[in-house]
């Protein structure tokens, strides 16, 4: 049977955790050679490798650093970092880690001696060490982008700085916000005066500010759909705004489109990567090398656009 999420292409990318790749299974001589080292995950793909580091060597920027899983029961120190790390052993044939929002965790086959596990995060250890400081960067421009929600609170609107200002005076109550150019110089912040009253509670400044965000968001997705869909061949029926925490947008193959509303704090060209990156669905519906010409044909950059996605922070809306 085909459910129909076979036809949902979905666009996840930069928002969940870093898996290590592992090998295919153990060849059935395994238990032959029990002694010998368990099989170690490949390293990552280069479509896997993440955001560059900083030029400054790793050795340096780690310099005592130290990662602790909440769980932790392990600990292990790779170059001069201290990493501790949450260890399971279960019904799995290869050492799996994952780098997580938590930190590092490390599966184990029941059979695996510990020795053998320490191996394995040795060999592992650059790999580990990167996508723990990639991991803990990211955290630190999340938490930089947390919004205290008062006059003044500021937040990316297609890239650029917007400061709220609340301003119940406004007639403008049906529309629930409307967005200033700027200084009279042009080069300050625009401002986004809200209908909402001075003393309102963070939460109802919140919601007016994203009721207003969904609303630019439909309208501008709507018309770089209609941009794109010509250029591509491709008809698409509805658009839907999702909030998914880890999802930026899917295409079914009925023409439905869902694109998640934040996308509307980037710069145009990311957003028009992943509307570019929906429709072309309609035309290919998987991640094949024609899938990605089709992209490619819309969006020339599309690679580095793509990495940018992964690489910007949400603001955190809460
Ligand atoms: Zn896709």
């Amino acid at each position: 049977m085909r459910g129909l999420l076979q036809f949902t292409m979905d666009l996840f990318e930069g928002l969940g955790n870093e898996i290590a790749p592992a090998k295919p299974p153990l060849p059935r001589t395994r238990k032959v050679k029990k002694k010998a080292a368990p099989p170690v995950a490949a390293p990552p793909s280069s479509d896997d490798t993440g955001p560059a580091l900083p030029a400054i060597p790793l050795r340096d920027t780690l310099t005592l650093a130290s990662f602790v899983h909440p769980q932790a029961t392990r600990e292990a120190v790779l170059g001069s970092a201290r990493v501790a790390y949450e260890f399971k052993r279960g019904k799995r044939k290869t050492i799996g880690f994952v780098v997580g929002a938590e930190g590092l965790s490390v599966r184990a086959p029941r059979w695996v001696t510990l020795r053998d596990v320490d191996a394995a995060i040795k060999e592992k250890s650059d790999w580990i060490l990167r996508k723990l400081l990639e991991t803990r960067q990211r955290h630190a421009r999340v938490e930089a982008t947390r919004i205290d929600w008062k006059d003044g609170a500021q937040f990316p609107f297609m890239g650029e700085t917007v400061v709220i200002r609340l301003d119940p005076k406004h007639g403008f109550a049906s529309v629930g916000g409307t967005l200033d150019s700027g200084d009279d110089d042009g080069r300050g912040p625009r401002i986004l005066r809200l209908a909402v009253a001075q003393n309102a509670e963070a939460s109802q400044i919140r919601d007016a500010a994203q009721a207003w965000l969904m609303r630019q968001a439909r309208r501008l997705f709507i018309e770089r759909l209609d941009h794109f869909a010509p250029r591509l061949g491709v008809r698409w029926q509805k658009l839907s705004l999702s909030n998914a925490a880890t999802r930026w947008g899917s295409a079914s193959v009925d023409g439905s489109i869902r694109l998640n509303w934040r996308l509307i704090h980037f710069r145009l060209p990311v957003i028009d990567y992943v509307v570019a990156h929906e429709l072309a669905h309609l035309r290919v519906m998987d991640h094949s090398h024609r899938f990605w010409e089709t992209v490619e044909s819309v969006v020339p950059d599309y690679d580095l656009l793509r990495q940018q996605l992964k690489d910007e922070a949400v603001p955190r809306w809460s």
